[in-house]
């Protein structure tokens, strides 16, 4: 098996919701902003973003806010687009995962006694996670404008 078939698996606690994705990630990152932390009840989200066909879903989960979550045990899972699929690492079922962040987000709202990932690029306020909610306009790099979220609230089935 090559890496680009790689196939990682994942989901909720009791295991009513299940996932995989296929390949390598696009990107992997921290996001310290205060909708995560309150949406995980963490005080930071790791996640990964794949395309969104390399992404597959069996079982039931409901959404809020574009995040989808088991609504059976509240496991939360990953949010969806039409391109892509941004998975929270801790619902993988390998622990630990061998996937690294390489980017951090929102980094005013990290807690003092979390170091920075060192070398990572992006440690600015608004570096997009999701990269449907901020795009980057054009060729200038540091504006970001809103984009209303493609969120679905029965994402399809593979
Ligand atoms: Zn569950």
């Amino acid at each position: 098996m090559t890496l680009s078939t790689r196939i990682r698996s994942g989901g909720c606690l009791c295991g009513a919701a299940r996932y995989t994705v296929r390949g390598e990630p696009l990107r992997v990152g921290l996001c310290h902003y205060s909708d995560r932390r309150k949406s995980s009840g963490s005080v930071f989200v790791a996640f990964a973003v794949w395309p969104r066909s390399s992404f597959c879903q069996s079982g039931e989960t409901s959404t809020y806010a574009g995040r989808s979550f088991c609504p059976r045990c509240g496991g939360r899972l990953f949010c969806l687009s039409d391109r892509f699929a941004e998975v929270r690492i801790g619902s993988l079922d390998d622990a630990p995962s061998d996937l690294q962040p390489i980017q951090e987000i929102w980094i005013k709202r990290r807690e003092t006694w979390l170091h920075p990932i060192e070398g990572a690029p992006g440690n600015t306020k608004r570096m997009p996670s999701m990269p449907w909610i901020l795009r980057k306009t054009e060729l200038s790099l540091p504006r970001f404008h809103f984009i209303p979220p493609p969120f679905r609230a029965n994402p399809g089935r593979c």
